[in-house]
């Protein structure tokens, strides 16, 4: 199961022409990472006191969306798609707008993301399993909370980290060996499939600064200041990004969302996770 679960995930993102730009036969994403976590990891409650008590956990999910017992939820199936190399290229010279190819994949390429969410659920309730994408389960909702900030009921990075997909950053990115560069997904089925092993030394250890006090590259890639050796400002980040660029970079391409992705490119961490220490991009 967890191989064909793979193969089907990598042929999707390879084959399907939704994949493309309108106007190239160049795709949004690269070859697909794919990881998965026990439904039941402590990890999904320990999320409660990390996030807070309005994240759900996978089996409160398959509960409210499938009817089936807390128990029955047994994995969570998560990805990555990397973000083409032209995309991220295009991304570099961009001192304040997203590059086009950055925003298209942002509009578009988050809809071929829903497309793949909802293929792999249908893929597996025609095997005879129950299944859930959590972003359409209906209960996914942004939550705007005190302690945190800006969240959200589930959290696709947090399941990326339990699944082994990469960890944490300075300006709360997700850090793969495919880099930060991506967009991420993950649904919940009954199916049991082997936990992928988490190998990281913490969290975090993927970014410079917090493996080793270094880089900070990113830092300097926000127009807006929303990152410091301190964090990442998200409300600053979101009044950017959904904001200001609605108006400039959204009328100019034509999209309502074109997200921003200055601090994933042009820095160490765009496309791999970074060796040793870094005082320029290496
Ligand atoms: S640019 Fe450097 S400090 Fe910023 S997230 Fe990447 S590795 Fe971490
Ligand atoms: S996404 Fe843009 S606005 Fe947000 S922290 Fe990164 S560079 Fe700054």
């Amino acid at each position: 199961m967890e191989q064909v679960i793979r193969e089907e995930i990598r042929r999707f993102v390879l084959e399907s022409h939704d994949n493309r730009f309108p106007d190239s036969d160049q795709p949004y994403f690269d070859a697909p990472l794919v990881g998965f976590a026990a439904a039941h990891d402590p990890l999904f409650s320990e999320f409660k006191n990390i996030i807070g008590d309005f994240h759900m956990t996978p089996a409160e999910i398959m509960q409210n969306a499938c009817g089936c017992e807390p128990e029955q939820a047994k994995t969570v199936i998560c990805w990555i798609l990397p973000i083409s190399e032209a995309t991220r290229k295009s991304n570099h010279t961009a001192q304040r707008i997203p590059s086009r190819e950055w925003a298209l994949t942002r509009a578009y390429g988050e809809r071929f993301n829903t497309q793949l969410r909802i293929f792999l659920v249908d893929m597996l309730k025609f095997a005879g399993a129950r299944a859930v994408a959590p972003l359409l389960s209906g209960m996914w909702r942004p939550v705007k909370d005190p302690k945190v900030g800006m969240a959200s009921t589930w959290s696709e990075r947090h399941a990326a980290y339990v699944a082994g997909l990469g960890t944490f950053s300075l300006n709360d990115g997700f850090i793969t060996e495919k880099g930060m560069a991506h967009r991420c997904g993950s649904i919940i089925t009954d199916a049991a499939i082997p936990p992928s092993v988490r190998t990281c030394a913490s969290p975090w250890s993927n970014c410079l600064y917090y493996r080793n006090g270094t880089c900070g590259l990113c830092i300097r890639r926000c127009p807006v200041d929303a990152i410091s050796r301190d964090g990442h400002d998200k409300d600053k980040c979101m009044e950017y990004a959904y904001g200001e660029l609605r108006d400039t970079a959204g009328k100019l391409y034509g999209v309502m969302e074109t997200g921003c992705g200055l601090c994933q490119t042009r820095v160490p961490c765009e496309s791999r996770i970074p060796k040793g220490k870094a005082g320029k991009q290496d």
